[in-house]
């Protein structure tokens, strides 16, 4: 998938790997969006929940939660900075402090590799949230890997403080999203993603050290 160069400085969450899209123009429609948008609430509230538990004694700065503007279908979501949003893609508005993302891009992720896929993406883009409210000599010019990492910790945190429950596979559809929106080569510039293994191991790292051990 393409990204959007206009959010590239906010974030592009986007399946780089086109198997994840593959198939349908509708992922929306084969997948059961009830069940879909339960687990974007609770990764939603949990995800937050565990940055205003944490994030002040982590960087001792208080913390406000960033809008979930929600999910958009193709081009119908919010604009960010005048710019409208970009179809089969996720965002954090650095302008606006808000999340939000296409509900096709979640569905053909929930679809093909479960729900952890919601959980990860949720808990990434709120990573530049989170990003947003450091110091800014803490926030890494790898950003993305960044987010992943501080969505590690943040997952890893709420299923320590029992927001949410680790269920079987979890772990490897874990491991199966980061590839999935990974860029095929290595990190070297700002915009980059990083490939899979780069992001799996900024995720552990998050999820194994904390948020501090993102910075
Ligand atoms: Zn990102």
């Amino acid at each position: 998938m393409v990204i959007a160069a206009a959010l590239a400085a906010a974030c592009t969450t986007t399946a780089s790997d086109s198997s994840a899209a593959a198939g349908t123009t509708d992922p929306i429609q084969q997948v059961d969006r009830a069940a879909m948008s339960q687990d974007e609430k609770t990764a939603v509230e949990a995800t937050d929940t565990y940055w205003r538990r944490h994030f002040a004694e982590q960087f001792e700065r208080p913390y406000t939660s960033p809008r979930v503007a929600g999910g958009y279908l193709g081009t119908d979501g919010p604009r960010c900075a005048g710019q409208p949003p970009v179809p089969f893609n996720a965002f954090y508005c650095p302008a606006g402090d808000f999340l939000a993302w296409d509900e096709n891009l979640m569905a053909s992720g929930y679809q093909q590799i479960g729900d952890a896929w919601v959980y990860l993406i949720i808990a990434h883009e709120w990573g530049h949230a989170i990003q947003a409210r450091l110091d800014r000599a803490l926030v890494s010019v790898a950003a993305e890997l960044q987010a992943d990492c501080l969505a590690g910790a943040a997952l890893q945190g709420a299923a320590q403080d029992g927001s949410i429950t680790v269920e079987p596979g979890d772990s490897e559809e874990l491991a199966r999203t980061l590839a999935a929106v990974a860029d095929d080569y290595p990190w070297t510039t700002e915009s980059d993603h990083g490939n899979a293994e780069q992001r799996i191991s900024a995720f552990d790292t998050g999820a194994r050290g904390g948020p501090t051990a993102c910075v």
